[in-house]
């Protein structure tokens, strides 16, 4: 600790992403990356890119992607926001829609930035526990007195809410932003994008980071209305002109483009989870119906700490979480059809050996 630190910063606890080890090479299942190459389309982009366009700044209204994004889902382009990931995106919904000092919902059991930027942005979490099967209850959220964050599919427990148990939702707090974050949405969910049209209270965020592939490149975007998307545009203008460097820019517009491939690879992706889902099941292994590219499992004879423990030994990483209320639990991010296989091959000598 330096004693320039302000005092804020020596409070912080950081979020903590997925380990990256460098040892050796690991079947990596911790991250929700998604397991499949960015689109052949985004490949030809990067090959032929002309690299003396990088000498200027890149637009900082990011209009190209913004117009593909919203000829794609049916929106306006003054509809839609881009970040530098959806993480990025939370941060400055954050910043735009709530005064320091105010409480903001979300569940016990969820995505572990939301309380990472309540405590960096002065906020007070009020958190609402899951029910006993790890689902969110609407009626718990109905007629609060601030604004909602909720993942949808909410992670780790990979469980989604429906349309209308979301839109029931945003219904019963009109005077409060509800910010839907739909990380995992392409993997079975129900998006309430459409939703944005209607409700002026409605943020919806998703990211190119998992179901297209470009969790490298730092991509995501938010669609709401106009005065709330120019919310977003004032706190970004404040801070960054240039969130978005060029070749992402090109590269997730390709990838947007590219439709054909993106309904393929995730179709492929939902295909082996409910397969993995499968085996786990057989070998006894509690399992959430999951709507996400992850499955968050426990098993009454191993505990969740040892089973990522002999994983990790026997070269696959998944994730733990040391949390009450989940840490008998490891989340396996779904991984290609060969990965899984070998996945389910280690799981079955662990669990030989703990007989
Ligand atoms: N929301 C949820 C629920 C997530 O799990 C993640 C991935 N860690 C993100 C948002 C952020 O993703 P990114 O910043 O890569 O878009």
């Amino acid at each position: 600790m330096s004693r320039f630190w302000n005092n804020k910063v020596k409070e912080l606890v950081p979020y903590t992403p997925g380990e990256q080890p460098k040892d050796k090479k690991y079947i990596k299942l911790n991250t929700n990356e998604f397991p499949y190459s960015p689109s052949p389309m985004v490949e030809d982009i990067i090959k032929n890119y002309d690299f003396e366009d990088l000498r200027l700044y890149p637009d900082p209204d990011v209009s190209e992607l913004k117009n593909e994004i919203a000829s794609f889902y049916g929106l306006n382009t003054e509809n839609i926001f881009i970040g530098n990931g959806s993480d990025e995106i939370l941060a400055f919904a954050f910043m735009t829609y709530f005064n320091s000092g105010d409480k903001i919902y979300y569940p016990n059991i969820t995505y572990s930035f939301y309380p990472v930027y309540s405590d960096l942005f002065d906020l007070k979490p009020e958190t609402i526990p899951l029910n006993k099967n790890f689902e969110i209850e609407t009626d718990d959220y109905k007629n609060l007195d601030s604004g909602i964050i909720l993942a949808n599919p909410n992670a780790p427990t990979s469980i989604a809410l429906g349309r209308d148990q979301i839109e029931e939702i945003i219904a019963a707090n009109k005077d409060n932003i509800v910010i839907i974050d739909e990380a995992y949405i392409d993997f079975g969910g129900e998006s309430v994008l459409e939703l944005t049209k209607k409700y002026d209270n409605l943020l919806v965020i998703q990211t190119f980071s998992k179901s297209r592939a470009l969790a490298g490149m730092r991509l995501g975007f938010a669609a709401g209305n106009k005065e709330l998307i120019d919310g977003l545009d004032k706190v970004k203008f404040s801070f960054n002109s240039y969130t978005i460097n060029r070749l992402s820019i090109k590269a997730g517009t390709a990838a947007v483009k590219d439709s054909e491939y993106f309904l393929k690879t995730v179709e492929a992706l939902i295909k082996t989870r409910e397969k993995t889902k499968k085996v786990l099941k057989e070998y006894g292994f509690f399992v959430p119906d999951s709507k996400a590219n992850f499955l968050f499992v426990s098993h009454s004879r191993i505990s969740g700490e040892e089973l990522y423990l002999k994983l990790k030994d026997s070269g696959i990483l998944v994730r733990y979480f040391k949390k009450p209320g989940i840490d008998n639990f490891i989340r396996i991010t779904i991984g290609t059809e060969k990965e899984m296989e070998i996945f389910e091959e280690k799981i079955k000598e662990i669990l030989k050996q703990n007989k």
